[in-house]
Parts: C-alpha cells; structure tokens; sequence
C-alpha cells in the first residue's frame, strides 16, 4: 500500500468512535479543490514517493495504540486504487479494529468483497455532482456505471454508511443536491460538506465561497424530502 500520512488520533472522522487515520496516495479523479496535489498528480507523486511511510511503521504504530483506538479510517486518497488494499485491511481486522473506508466509489468489486466479508465497517462515499453530469470529477466523459453500483451496493445496508457531497457555492445548487438526493433516495444518510478553503489545492485558482447557514439549511429541507439524516459539516 502507498501510505501518505499517520493521523494519530480523530474524534470526527469515524461517527462516534475513537480513531486513527491512514492516508494512502494516488487517485483516479482531479476535483480542483483537493487539498493536496501532491499526492495526488502522478508526477508530483513520483517526487513525494521518499515521503511515504513504510506498511511496517504503520503496523507497528497499530501495535503500540490499539488499546487506545477504536477504529481506522483509511482514506484520501483513492484507496481502492490500490490493488493490496484487501490483505491491508485483513491486517488491520487482525488487531480487532473497527474499519471505515472513504471511497469515492470508483471500485464496487473490491467494496463489495470487504462488505460481504465483514471486513469494513463503516463507508463513507462521496458523490461529487450530480449523477447526470459528474463534471465535478474533472475526469471528461466519466464512465458512470462503477459509481452507480457502490451506490446500489450500500444502499442494500449490509453495512453502516453515509454519501457526502463537498459543496461549492458556485456549482452546487438547489436543483443539483436534489438531483443527488432523488438518486439516493432511501439513503441512510447524506452529509453536505461546506467547501472551504485551505491553503494548497489541485487547482490553484479555484474559488469557492462557502454557502451561508441559511443556504446550507434550505439545501438541508430539500434533502430530508428523500434521505433519512442529513448532517452539514462545515
Ligand atoms: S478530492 Fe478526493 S476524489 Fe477528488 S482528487 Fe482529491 S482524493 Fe481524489
């Protein structure tokens, strides 16, 4: 596994749980406003490649904290890119941890797999845009039918999950949260995750203002219309 970054401990990212955090590195989209190219363009990976931290020193950071961590989060960047990600998340089950993966749903085999064998516990999908027009990827003509069936999969709630969307005030309005709210309709649970930004991101000249409490809570009506909890995160 290609691991970028050890976050020792979160109180947020795992819902109610105590955690830690793996980032691994490498994706399939370009979203202009992730927060870290490096580990995400190819040749900027190529140069961040001495950075990365040995599977060893994550294990043995594993080793040293268990009793103290109820779970890992596995996420940014794209970690079902990575073809070792199911022996990595057997290991990280051998240490009795509760798993969540944050995919952007772009493998349904491999999610699949570690949902029928109880080897993730938690999912956290992102939905980029809405599923008519996955513009938000920056990927031209996306082929659709991967995301469609993650989707389908988690909506058969054999494990516990949620989508989240980032939103940004200039592209995502009314009409198109709605749009992903009627495609997941049923859903468990949908997040609506206020854009801000923060320093470095994959395209420096993206803007995006964030949306005010007000907008965030008329967005927030819209989607409980179809969708049992709908949590904003800003
Ligand atoms: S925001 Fe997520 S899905 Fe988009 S490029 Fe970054 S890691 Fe990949």
């Amino acid at each position: 596994m290609l691991l970028s970054w050890i976050q020792p401990m979160t109180l947020l990212d795992y819902p109610g749980k105590v955690a830690a955090i793996i980032f691994t590195a490498g994706c399939n989209f370009r979203c202009p406003f992730c927060y870290n190219p490096d580990f995400v363009l190819p040749e900027k990976l190529k140069e961040t490649m001495k950075d990365l931290i040995p599977e060893k020193a994550f294990f043995n950071f594993l080793e040293k904290r268990k009793e103290f961590l109820e779970g890992i989060v596995i996420c940014w960047w794209e970690p079902t890119i990575q073809k070792d990600l199911y022996d990595f998340v057997k290991k990280i089950k051998s240490f009795w941890l509760l798993v969540k993966l944050d995919t952007n749903g772009q493998d349904p085999e491999i999610l699949k797999k570690l949902i029928d064998e109880n080897l993730v516990d938690y999912v956290a999908m992102d939905i980029k845009d809405s599923l008519e027009n996955y513009e938000l990827s920056w990927i031209k003509n996306l082929d659709m039918k991967p995301y469609l069936e993650s989707i389908k999969i988690l909506m058969e709630w054999k494990v516990d999950y949620e989508f989240r969307t980032t939103i940004i005030q200039w592209h995502h309005t009314k009409a198109k949260i709605e749009q992903i709210a009627k495609a997941i309709k049923w859903a468990k649970k949908y997040c609506l995750q206020n854009f801000e930004w923060k320093g470095k991101l994959l395209d420096p000249d993206f803007k995006g203002k964030r949306f005010t409490k007000k907008e965030l809570e008329a967005m927030k009506e819209i989607v409980l219309r179809y969708v049992e909890i709908c949590e904003i995160r800003t």
